[in-house]
């Protein structure tokens, strides 16, 4: 039986940003081997586990059976895919000693195609869903923020398989529920957000986010039950009006932003329109108009103009833009105008002239300039207050950390690979595939984020690395040998229970206590003892009560189990 541990030295958190990673690292539950690289100590790594054994168990209640492949992939499969090429710098590269490539798993749909294609032969056979649990790794650009952005770090990826469209959606659908309730049996308070409105219809990938003040992604979500990140939401925008009018061209000296133009003409920046000059992924000059109070988003752009690069001032100069001033009046001739499919409505638009400090003011597509109707593209990222595409009331916005994502994959991958099975009907058929993956140790981070006050962690008892800390004030005599027989009666009862036996002063004992935040404290003092009573407290809630000592133990398990995950 272990009911005491050796704290760790309690680490000074540097400039750790966020709580949570401040948090991790105080409590002596993390610590960093490098940049993107932490090792777990043995508090952090009991509620990894825990994590793990709540995804185990969703996995299984809807048959996806656990397995586990090599980190190390051959570079052969990512050819096979055309993964190698496109990846990118996150993809860790390697040659082994006769020169053959290989890299670092940052996810496994190579390596899981590859096993089922030669493995799964029949439609008898499906459909299957594997899993694993296992260190990736992606050589992030900025890894940060502790757990949240590691380069190494834990995932639960799940790959399915089946025969069909509508298997495939079946089994996305069970794993979306399942991935629901291991958030919330984690204590973790997340939205599923569409990630991904896809070309099918319908959610192709949903997002798990954990809300949290401190996510680095935005989403937007309204009552009705409607949430997106705002990279993904087609949300309505009330498109403000500029003036009707002849059109007219103003004189605007050295206002060069929609925040200045707004501010000259007196208008909200929403009546404005902004213009956005780039290079299209086929090298064609392109002029984008959006609403003045809204931001083109780069995952959209690159939907309607590929693979894009904004101009450069040396660009907008050579395609003889005006910068500062461009407007779709009278733009040159091999520039082409393109506009958010938001500004549809409008009759009215306030705009650059195309020329150094004018603006236009009263233009009118259709009468004073044209866009095609093959040009009105979705590109701008939805925000509070736009209206929800399916009830229309205003959007609220949050942030979250994402803590999961499933996808249905169809047959991209199996498609690519080779991978086929005979079906019912005699002919060979790609596999209908779907993946979905869980930050495992990102999960343990978000749920910190999610829990804590001034003084710490206040961990949920679902994931709490301990469930009880006995805090014996004396650490020798009576409080002592009483202190280790409610330990051992609590153990005895099932609980997970920890003994501060350091020689410490109180004050540092309450202070480490609620700094490691294991839901239920135990205070034993000398007085009390002699009373025949502990202090118990709730570290969530701060609530203290008396019991008798005969009784903690019995209290304790009555409080904490029905808790458990
Ligand atoms: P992000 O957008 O945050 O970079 P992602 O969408 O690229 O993440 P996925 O490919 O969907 O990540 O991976 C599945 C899960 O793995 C994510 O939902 C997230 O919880 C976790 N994850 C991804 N990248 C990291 C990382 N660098 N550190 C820790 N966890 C990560
Ligand atoms: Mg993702």
């Amino acid at each position: 039986m272990n009911t005491s541990v050796e704290f760790m030295a309690l680490a000074d958190a540097g400039e750790a940003e966020l709580a949570s990673h401040r948090l991790l690292l105080r409590a002596g539950m993390i610590r960093k081997t490098a940049a993107g690289l932490y090792s777990y100590l043995p508090l952090a790594w009991r509620s990894l586990r825990k994590i793990e054994e709540v995804i185990r168990e969703e996995m299984e209640a809807i048959g996806a059976q656990e397995m586990l492949v090599p980190m190390v992939t051959p570079g052969e499969l990512w050819h096979d895919s055309g993964r190698w090429e496109k990846y990118g710098p996150e993809l860790m590269r390697m040659e082994d000693r006769h020169g053959r490539e290989f890299c670092l798993g940052p996810t496994h749909e190579e390596t899981f195609t590859d096993l089922v294609r030669n493995e799964l032969r029949s439609y008898k056979q499906l459909p299957v869903t594997l899993y694993q649990i296992q260190d990736k790794f992606r050589d992030e650009m900025r890894p940060r923020f502790g757990l949240m952005r590691g380069r190494e770090f834990i995932m639960k990826d799940a790959y399915s398989f089946d025969a069909d469209v509508e298997g495939m959606q079946r089994t996305y659908a069970e794993q979306k529920d399942a991935y629901a309730r291991i958030c919330e049996r984690c204590g973790l308070r997340a939205l599923p957000v569409v990630a991904d409105s896809g070309q099918i219809g319908g959610d192709t990938s949903v997002e798990f986010m954990a809300l949290a003040d401190a996510g680095e992604a935005e989403l937007v979500w309204c009552d009705c039950g409607f949430a997106a990140d705002t990279e993904a939401a087609t949300a309505g925008i009330t498109v403000v009006e500029g003036e009707a009018g002849e059109l007219a061209k103003v004189h605007t000296p050295g206002v060069g932003t929609i925040e200045d133009l707004a501010a000259f003409l007196d208008v909200p920046a929403s009546a404005t329109r902004k213009a956005l000059a780039l290079v299209s992924g086929e090298g064609k000059p392109v002029v984008v108009f959006v609403p003045g109070d809204h931001e083109m988003n780069d995952v959209k752009a690159e939907h309607a103009f590929g693979e894009f690069h904004l101009m450069t001032d040396e660009e907008i100069e050579h395609y003889g833009l005006v910068k500062g001033f461009i407007g779709p009046v009278g733009l040159p001739e091999d520039v082409e105008a393109f506009a958010d499919q938001s500004l549809r409505q409008s009759v009215w638009w306030t705009v650059g002239a195309n020329e150094c400090d004018y603006h236009l003011v009263h233009a009118q597509p259709g009468r004073d300039f044209q866009i095609t109707d093959d040009h009105w593209v979705d590109v701008v990222t939805a925000q509070e207050g736009d209206a929800c595409p399916r009830c229309g009331k205003p959007l609220h916005g949050a942030r979250g950390i994402e803590v999961s994502q499933v996808f249905q994959l169809g047959t991209k991958y199996s498609e690519a690979m080779g991978a086929t099975f005979m079906d019912e009907d005699g002919k060979e058929k790609p596999f209908q595939m779907g993946c979905y993956g869980i930050g495992v140790s990102r999960t343990l981070q978000a749920v910190v984020e999610q829990h804590y006050d001034e003084h710490g962690i206040c961990w949920p008892v679902c994931v709490a690395p301990y469930e009880v800390e006995i805090v014996p004030l004396d650490v020798k005599g009576e409080v002592r040998d009483v202190a280790e027989r409610i330990a051992c009666e609590a153990v005895a009862a099932g609980l997970e229970v920890v003994v501060d036996d350091r020689k410490e002063r109180a004050g540092v004992k309450f202070a480490d206590a609620d700094l490691m935040g294991f839901p239920y404290q135990v205070v034993l003092g000398r007085r009390g003892v002699k009373s025949g009573t502990a202090e118990v407290k709730n570290r969530a809630t701060g609530e203290r009560v008396d019991v008798a000592l005969d009784e903690v133990a019995t209290w304790l398990a009555n409080a904490i189990i029905p808790q458990r995950a």
